[in-house]
């Protein structure tokens, strides 16, 4: 099978090595706009259970990208000055740079054809030049605009605005922080994905964002803002920016996910807010899955017809519990009148996928002293 795979993120590699790597035959080109060291953003997260199925799809790729990993199994939640931590959450988390390189790594040592410093403008030429064409380029996909006809996506922008800084300050576990400044709720998702740097995922509503006059100022100016809202946090470090700016989430859906030789993965075909860390792990799996059906000797259009079945339905799942969680991000400032303890657990069944009981399984403690808290 000839192969052309537009977008060279988590996705659009996974899907070229698992198919490489399966039958040499295959000729799998992947286009990229970028050099190969070139990312936004800091750390991604993986939960346990992703694991597993990288392990199963390719060990050698797992292995490497595991002797990366820093794990933890604790969330802490920051209000105001007080802290609240819950056990029993297993997170993993890496550099997206790293995972890109262990990815284009593993994909040049199969023999998958890497063309960095591509930006691929003429969809039609590349689709019609191969027997799959898999646009995996990500949530501003041009392949998705291109057929859009056929796709027919559904766009949908979140309220809050938020910026994906790094820090050298590193936060054990995933680490949640709610301070108010004058302008309103500031939130910060924060996490250490190396032994030396954190991701630091900062957002607010769109009236704390105009109040603090944040779209009128410069990219160190905003740094320094918000260094002084999270000071007590960030303790003596400061946020470190690759070229930062400040978004509002865009939900992305699509009607259909596929046209003749097309398929959209990833990204480009779903988002899941960020304050459920899945996204990776999302465009991963859709890229197992798709190869799976090749792996089975499906052809193109029965292959393309039950990725779209099979998978949707996981999808949305996760698509619901992650508009669940940015509703209650976009209404934090509701809730921080809350007592700690409380606060704490709204947060944590946010999504409605955590019930009271399975966080009693994971932390008995946290909910004994919740109730205790409640009947007080
Ligand atoms: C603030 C924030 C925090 C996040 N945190 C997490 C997290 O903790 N855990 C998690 O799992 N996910 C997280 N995500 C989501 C994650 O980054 C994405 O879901 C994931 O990168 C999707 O992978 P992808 O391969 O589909 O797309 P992308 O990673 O976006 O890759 C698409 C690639 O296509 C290339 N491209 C685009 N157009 C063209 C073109 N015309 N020609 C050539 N190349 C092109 C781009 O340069 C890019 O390299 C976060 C996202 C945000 C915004």
């Amino acid at each position: 099978m000839r192969i052309n795979v537009i977008g060279g993120g988590p996705a659009g590699l996974y899907f070229a090595l698992l198919m490489k790597r399966h039958a040499a035959s295959h000729e799998v080109a992947v286009f990229e706009r970028n050099p190969p060291d070139a990312t936004f953003g800091w750390g991604v997260v993986f939960s346990g259970r992703t694991l597993s199925n990288l392990r199963e799809a390719d060990e050698v790729s797992h292995r490497r990208i595991t002797a990366s990993f820093e794990t933890w199994d604790n969330v802490d939640v920051v209000l105001r000055d007080s802290k609240v931590t819950v056990r029993g959450n297993h997170f993993s988390g890496i550099a997206r740079l790293r995972l890109l390189n262990i990815l284009q790594e593993r994909c040049a040592e199969l023999g998958v054809e890497l063309r960095f410093r591509a930006e691929v403008e003429d969809v039609d030429a590349l689709a019609a030049d191969c027997d799959l064409l898999v646009g995996a380029d990500g949530v501003g996909s041009l392949v998705r605009e291109r057929y859009a006809e056929d796709f027919r996506p559904a766009l949908d922008a979140g309220r809050n605005k938020y910026i994906w800084y790094g820090t050298r300050r590193l936060f054990h576990g995933l680490t949640l922080i709610f301070r108010e400044s004058d302008a309103g709720v500031f939130a910060a998702h924060s996490y250490k994905f190396s032994p030396a740097a954190s991701t630091f995922i900062v957002e607010c509503d769109e009236e704390a964002w105009a109040r603090a006059g944040l779209g009128a100022r410069t990219d160190e100016e905003t740094r320094r803002y918000l260094g002084e809202v999270f000071a007590r946090d960030l303790g003596g470090h400061e946020l470190l920016s690759n070229n930062s700016k400040w978004i509002n989430f865009l939900l992305v859906k699509n009607r259909k996910w596929s046209r003749g030789n097309v398929v959209l993965v990833g990204d480009a075909l779903h988002t899941a807010h960020f304050s459920i860390g899945s996204g990776t792990k999302l465009a991963m799996e859709d890229s197992i899955a798709l190869f799976r059906l090749f792996a089975a000797g499906r052809d193109v259009s029965s292959a393309l017809a039950e990725f779209e079945r099979t998978r949707r339905p996981v999808v949305e799942e996760y698509q619901q519990a992650a508009h669940e969680s940015r509703l209650w991000f976009e209404r934090a400032r509701d809730y921080v009148r809350l007592p700690p303890l409380e606060f704490a657990f709204s947060l944590m069944t946010r999504s409605k996928r955590v019930t009271y009981e399975s966080l009693r399984r994971r932390d008995p403690a946290f909910v004994a002293a919740r109730d205790a808290a409640l009947e007080g």
